[in-house]
């Protein structure tokens, strides 16, 4: 299995630090706000890497944080009057909501940068003993000419970083030993949330946190860090440094990054207008399609969001269900229990598409080319199945449409979701069949509802239905 490596900028095939485990932190969003599209893309790419690992059978131990300390957060707290953790409370119950509705399976941990203040101070306090931080005013920097290695993720040259930061000094910063150093922990300043500390009262910088976090989670040394291309410099590039120089061991095997995505060819921005949320999109859109639709393309390239593209992704995604809900019906009304020869040669035929999206997934995991390998697989289904095919085929096809769907997180069976005015009206149709003494198929549709979970009741007063 090959996954691009930041580091190497080069394909490299996976070896975990542990056998049959992979350890992976991913930098999680800052909670200000309703998460926007951008931010899903990592959520999204992520996740599918995750469940990818699994379907290999990895344990995969997933860490993704929140970021609910921060200056954003502090200003739109103090635009509402309200507190930060009020803030970063609340659009972390919104992100879930949104996580929930793009099926990205729950992290073993989403840890909090609030609840690990004193693991960051700790961390500190060992990089100021090793000499790779100092103290000024309060405020502690991270010495970045010491840490050799210091460029290595980014391919950045401490001499250009040295020109072009000079003119990035921010005020007050000029007590820094050396314009590259970066903060490490910040003074409190008035109507900001604070923690005590060694160095007076209050907060951490924001890099350090990923470092903390991760290593409490999943130790000094983890197999894959991720996160958007726009982190590699700095984030990425001032963990390694923190984590390198704190525990002496290499952070990360393999660090991996998302592109960015565009919205009608143009960065996405507020000032442009041109910005949507999740949950805007969820008003129009399953969130199902927005999820196709970033595992349409690799997840390294840059992707463009449009409508357009959102209506090929909703005609791709139905193309799948209706294939798998075409075998469940089938299924329902198939007389043939057991395959026949015929039916196990075709099945064995159909393992060529297992092996194309296993090729592709294990090419740096290249979804699209995993999805043509669904499709193919489903236009295979829809021209080998009808009313006479054996059940067991059937099911067999159907697990392994749904094996390969579930590995993009894709749901392929839409049965819980049947909607009350679909119930209702296969209910009426029941009834005119019932009237026109058609009873095989009125028998059908009572039998076509209860695999979806729905109980008919024939009562003096008529139908009744209930989920079960
Ligand atoms: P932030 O809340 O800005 O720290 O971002 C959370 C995650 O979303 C990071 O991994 C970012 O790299 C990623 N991200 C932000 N904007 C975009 C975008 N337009 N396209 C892809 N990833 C993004
Ligand atoms: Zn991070």
């Amino acid at each position: 299995m090959k996954v691009y490596n930041t580091l190497s900028r080069k394909k490299e095939e996976f070896i975990p630090l542990k056998e049959g485990e992979v350890k992976m932190y991913v930098c999680g969003p800052t909670v200000y706000n309703f998460i926007h599209i951008g931010n899903a893309r990592p959520m999204i790419v992520f996740d599918t890497v995750r469940r990818y690992f699994e379907y290999k059978g990895y344990d995969v131990n997933f860490v993704s944080n929140f970021t609910d300390v921060d200056d954003k957060i502090i200003r739109k707290a103090n635009e509402e009057g309200v507190t930060a953790e009020e803030i970063s409370k609340r659009y972390i119950e919104e992100c879930k909501k949104d996580m929930d509705g793009m099926n990205i399976e729950p992290a073993t941990k989403n840890p909090l940068a609030t609840e690990e203040i004193g693991g960051m101070i700790e961390m500190i306090r060992t990089l100021i003993e090793k000499g790779y931080a100092y103290e000024k005013n309060g405020t502690v920097y991270y010495r970045t000419r010491k840490f050799k290695d210091y460029g290595k993720l980014s391919h950045k040259n401490l001499d250009d970083l040295q020109s072009g930061g000079r003119a990035l000094l921010v005020t007050g910063e000029d007590e820094k030993e050396d314009p590259l150093d970066f903060v490490l922990w910040k003074p409190k300043k008035e109507g900001e949330p604070a923690w005590q500390s060694p160095w007076g009262e209050g907060r951490p910088g924001w890099h350090i946190e990923c470092s903390e976090m991760s290593k409490k989670y999943l130790g000094e040394q983890i197999d894959i860090h991720a996160g958007g291309e726009d982190l590699i410099f700095p984030h990425h590039e001032n963990e390694i440094a923190q984590s390198e120089a704190a525990n002496g061991k290499e952070f990360a095997r393999y660090w991996m990054h998302n592109g960015f995505l565009n919205i009608d060819n143009r960065k996405m921005s507020k000032s442009l207008g041109n910005f949507f949320t999740v949950r805007e999109i969820s008003e129009k859109y399953d969130l199902q399609v927005l999820r196709f639709f970033m595992l349409s393309a690799h997840y390294r390239s840059p992707l463009n969001f449009s409508a357009e593209l959102m209506e090929a992704a909703k005609s791709g995604l139905e193309r799948i269900v209706n294939s798998a809900s075409n075998l469940k019906f089938l299924v329902q009304n198939s007389s043939a229990e057991k395959m026949t020869e015929e039916e196990n040669r075709m099945f064995e035929e159909t393992s060529e598409y297992v092996k194309d999206f296993e090729r592709a997934m294990d090419d740096d995991f290249n979804t699209a080319d995993a999805i043509a390998a669904i499709f193919d697989l489903v236009k295979y289904i829809n021209t080998h199945t009808d009313e006479n095919s054996s059940k067991e085929y059937l099911e067999k096809l159907h697990k392994r449409l749904s094996d390969l769907a579930d590995v993009l997180g894709v749901i392929v069976d839409k049965d819980e979701e049947i909607l009350d005015e679909d119930i209702e009206a296969l209910i009426r149709e029941r009834q005119d069949a019932r009237k026109e003494k058609n009873f095989a198929r009125a028998d059908q549709i009572r039998d076509e509802l209860l695999s979806k979970g729905i109980i008919l009741e024939d009562t003096r007063e008529g139908v009744k239905w209930r989920r079960a």
